[in-house]
């Protein structure tokens, strides 16, 4: 069932286009993510879904309403915001209850909901503090159990964890996906922490410029980018340019880049010859065997360790890669200057139009999976 409806909505602030061409549907109990860089419009779109802002063009649906003219609190949406925005002269209790009593709820059942949302954000027998007396995490916890208390119909957050150390950002994230599964609650979180996005999120919309460049499962939006501006904003990635060459077999060209040699799925109806040739930094095999594809050598350039990985730095044939090694162990990452052995996999090969950085794909997908490489 769909929860939240946007249709051909678009905002300008004077000359600036904050959104431009935003439809989406987002299902009831779907965590839903808005992840973009800084100024790409996506608090703005969280804003005007909570009417905090007026469309100039295009509908918001809440469920079968339409409420696109309605003032924000009749919209019935609980907002948890970056800077917490709790009261500070009221206690915990208070805080919770702020937008009940708003709603002139009977006494009884104030108190039940307030108990019942700071039971939800582990908040118990804080009710008397003030926020003075809290840690960041917890006044955003209290920010959090105030948007449920209310029982919105969505939950919309913004950024409200980029005040947080990483340590509790961490935690607070698995808490507020948490809280949104057993509540059932359709939720619509903005961050530019691509990580987080893909942790906390059922699907992501990836916005730049004011535009929605592509919606999906965080698996589909990392694995199979729709153009370069998704394909390089979440996760690393290697970006070659690129001449296509000659046929290599069924489905597949030679492309060349510096002495560079790789069988690429083709493109299908694409006549131009240069593309840009992506692959993420884990889809390159070290050490191959001597028959696998794509093989190219090269010099470490730098390396730095991750942890449970290291990131190694290599110019091969003219151009820079990054490649990633799962599980280093000391001494066992190349020194500077060493010589590295690779296999770039045709099925881990992303081909993209230079001009307009759209995906370029073969002609049937999954037919490259097979490939020899
Ligand atoms: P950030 O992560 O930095 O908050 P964002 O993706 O949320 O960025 P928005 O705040 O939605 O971006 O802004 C989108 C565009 O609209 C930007 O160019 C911004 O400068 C502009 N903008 C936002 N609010 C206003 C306003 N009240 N008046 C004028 N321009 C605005």
């Amino acid at each position: 069932m769909t929860s939240i409806r946007i249709v051909d909505l678009e905002k300008r602030f004077g000359e600036v286009i904050a959104l431009s061409d935003v439809n989406l549907s987002i299902e009831k109990g779907e965590f839903f993510t808005l992840l973009g860089p800084s100024g790409c419009g996506k608090t703005t779109l969280l804003r005007t879904i909570a009417g905090f802002h007026r469309q100039d063009k295009g509908e918001v649906w809440l469920g079968e309403e339409r409420v696109d003219e309605l003032p924000a609190h009749r919209r019935d949406t609980g907002m948890v915001f970056q800077n917490y925005a709790v009261f500070p002269h009221l206690t915990v209790f208070q805080n919770v209850a702020y937008g009940l009593q708003v709603r002139k709820l009977p006494k009884p059942e104030i108190e039940r909901r307030v108990s019942a949302a700071l039971k939800t954000v582990h908040l118990e027998g804080y009710e008397k503090r003030t926020p003075d007396q809290l840690s960041g995490g917890q006044q955003q916890r209290v920010g959090l159990a105030r948007a449920m208390a209310i029982e919105p119909r969505v939950l919309l957050f913004d950024e409200p964890l980029s005040n947080l150390d990483a340590k509790l950002r961490v935690e607070m994230r698995d808490e507020i996906r948490a809280v949104q599964k057993q509540l059932g609650i359709t939720a619509v979180y903005v961050t530019h922490d691509q990580e987080e996005a893909l942790v906390i999120s059922d699907r992501i919309a990836v916005v730049s410029g004011g535009r929605v460049q592509q919606v999906g499962a965080p698996w589909d939006i990392y694995k199979d980018p729709e153009n370069l501006f998704v394909a390089s904003f979440v996760g690393k990635v290697n970006l070659i340019a690129a001449e296509l060459g000659e046929a290599a077999g069924p489905g597949f060209r030679m492309a060349r880049a510096g002495s560079l040699q790789l069988r690429v799925p083709a493109p299908e109806g694409f006549d131009g010859s240069t593309v840009t040739l992506a692959f993420r930094p884990e889809d390159a095999v070290e050490d191959p065997q001597a028959e696998a594809g794509n093989l190219v050598s090269g010099k470490v350039l730098r390396t730095s360790f991750l942890g449970t990985v290291a990131g190694i730095v290599a110019e091969c044939g003219g151009s820079t890669l990054i490649v990633d090694r799962h599980h280093p162990r000391a001494g066992d990452i190349p020194a500077p200057g060493s010589t590295i052995r690779l296999s770039l996999p045709t099925e881990g090969l992303m081909l993209f139009d230079p001009v307009d950085g759209a995906r370029l794909r073969p002609a049937m997908p999954g037919r490259t999976a097979g490939g020899a490489g």
